[in-house]
């Protein structure tokens, strides 16, 4: 399942079958409105060049240590600050809300309806996942055109691929494929 901060990284969209369909969304006014809607956010779209730059700029950071912490890296000092300095950017303020089916929830409410704010929220989501789960569980799609990035929530912590009826399933054709031309007489 998507999180606010993977949903936000894989803007940088790749072709998962290999085409060339590849593109960074970051800059389309429909992918942040999309994106807003979707996870309960204001800011003005289309963002600014200024604004696009900053979004650009975070997020390429943001995938780079999500890269490196999926490759086995540790979390560095350097790496804490610089998501202390994003999460600075933006401020909340703190809601008790009680919910049909969930009962009591305690809800951190942004204040601005910016885009220094939006990257608060996805920096403070990233740091959630560190806090929750290590960034063990952070992989990249094995699928070498997808490169999506996930966090695995499997019990067993084998997950390979972003989805396995998509791309796990078309590895599994490419190997068959690559398997025939090996060895012909073997059908
Ligand atoms: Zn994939």
């Amino acid at each position: 399942m998507d999180r606010l901060w993977t949903d936000f990284v894989n803007s940088d969209y790749h072709d998962w079958r290999g085409g060339d369909r590849s593109e960074d969304r970051l800059g389309k006014k429909e992918w942040q409105q999309r994106f807003l809607d979707e996870w309960e956010m204001s800011a003005p779209v289309p963002a600014s060049p200024e604004d696009e730059r900053t979004l650009r700029n975070f997020r390429n950071e943001l995938q780079l240590l999500a890269i490196r912490l999926s490759a086995g890296d540790s979390l560095m000092d350097k790496d804490l600050e610089w998501l202390n300095a994003m999460m600075s950017e933006g401020q909340v303020t703190r809601r008790l809300n009680s919910e049909i089916d969930e009962g009591l929830k305690l809800s951190l409410i942004p204040v601005w309806a910016h885009w220094q704010q939006v990257v608060a929220e996805v920096a403070a989501d990233f740091a959630n996942t560190l806090v929750k789960g290590g960034g063990g569980r952070i992989r990249i799609c094995d699928n070498s055109d997808c490169r999506w990035i996930f966090y695995d929530d499997t019990r067993s912590r084998t997950q390979k691929y972003c989805d396995d009826k998509m791309c796990g399933n078309l590895m599994k054709v490419r190997r068959f494929r690559a398997k025939k031309k090996v060895d012909p007489q073997k059908e």
